[in-house]
């Protein structure tokens, strides 16, 4: 049986901060995604976005935030596509993660839950399905090209913003009224390779000589069509997150985050959480905040391992 100091559940941006620091306290550490890519939200919604409130950089594109933090594991074991579904303690209070690791503390860094995108509610044919994407993973699929984005929320204007320097974008939503920043909508309002859809939901769409026909429905007019042709649909309507397991561990939750005390503990012995996961008056889901949870944690499971240790916090004297 594999054994380690300590364990990680979730690659987000959080859970890889979490163990490079992790690494730099010499803990042994194992992390698991269930994706089959280190990055979580970031890598899976906004790879391309340049991200500006990351303290020391004016602006870092999502990947490139992503591979710096994978590149300072030097020591940690990834096992990814693995969704962690059981955990068990020991006698001795070692916890057993899926039967086969061994750990003598946890740290769930495990986001909104292992997430799904949710998907297009039209009956499609297995041609039409090439051309509908649920991420921006590879934004090369979309170069000069019309593209539709469905979606009012902040993944939405983010792809449209960005996509919409290679490629003509339709960017359709169900309310007039966008969720995401309002500084997006004017700059894609701005733009004239742009076209803002709003209110409409998608009825239709079929294949026709390699181009599809996207017809659309205004919201509340019932002999309202239009039908715009798109090479490409975008679907930005959020993600499903499943986060059922947590229940099952007997982690305590609030409003289905996790409880967490200031040490980043949970309910459980040697079990701790940070980043999106968890909630506390306060919090919100930035990522800056996260890494600081995750040095609070890593501080605290240092102690709770190693007690009779004096505890050193800076990088160079560690
Ligand atoms: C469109 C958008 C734009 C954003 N822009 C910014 C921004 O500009 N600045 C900023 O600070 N924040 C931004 N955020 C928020 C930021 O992305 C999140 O706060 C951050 O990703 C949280 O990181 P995390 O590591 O806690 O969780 P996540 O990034 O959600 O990662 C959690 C990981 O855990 C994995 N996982 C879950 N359950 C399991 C399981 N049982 N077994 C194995 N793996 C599991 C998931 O697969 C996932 O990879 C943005 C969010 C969105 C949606």
């Amino acid at each position: 049986m594999e054994k380690y100091d300590l364990a990680i559940i979730g690659t987000g941006p959080i859970g890889l901060f979490a163990a490079s620091f992790a690494n730099l306290h010499g803990l042994k550490t194992i992390s698991f995604d269930a994706l089959d890519e280190v990055g979580g939200q970031i890598n899976m919604l906004y790879p391309q976005k340049n991200i500006k409130d990351i303290p020391a950089f004016p602006s870092i594109k999502g990947e490139k935030l992503v591979s710096q933090l994978f590149e300072q594991n030097t020591n940690t074991k990834f096992i990814l596509s693995h969704k962690v579904k059981e955990i068990s303690f020991l006698e001795n209070e070692n916890i057993l993660i899926d039967k086969t690791y061994k750990v003598k503390s946890l740290l769930i860094a495990t986001g909104l839950g292992a997430f799904k995108p949710k998907t297009l509610p039209l009956s499609t044919t297995l041609d039409i399905q090439k051309h509908i994407h649920y991420s921006m993973q590879h934004p090369e699929i979309f170069a000069n090209k019309k593209v539709a984005i469905l979606g009012g929320g902040d993944s939405a204007l983010d792809w449209a913003l960005e996509l919409a320097t290679t490629s003509d974008i339709f960017l359709i939503h169900r309310r007039n009224e966008f969720r995401g920043l309002e500084s997006s909508v004017n700059k894609l309002k701005s733009l004239k390779n742009v076209e803002l859809l709003t209110p409409y939901l998608p009825k239709d769409v079929q294949l026709n000589n390699n181009r599809m026909e996207l017809v659309l429905h205004k919201v509340g007019a019932s002999q309202d069509f239009v039908t715009k042709n798109v090479d490409e649909i975008l679907v930005a309507y959020g993600f499903k997150s499943d986060n059922r397991q947590l229940r099952k561990w007997g982690i305590k939750l609030d409003h289905n985050l996790i409880a967490v005390s200031q040490q980043m503990h949970t309910n459980l012995p040697h079990v701790y959480a940070i980043g999106d996961a968890i909630t506390y008056p306060g919090r919100v889901p930035m990522i800056a905040l996260g890494f600081g949870e995750a040095q609070i944690a890593i501080s605290n499971i240092m102690q709770d391992l190693f007690p009779e240790k004096t505890m050193t916090f800076h990088s160079t004297s560690i």
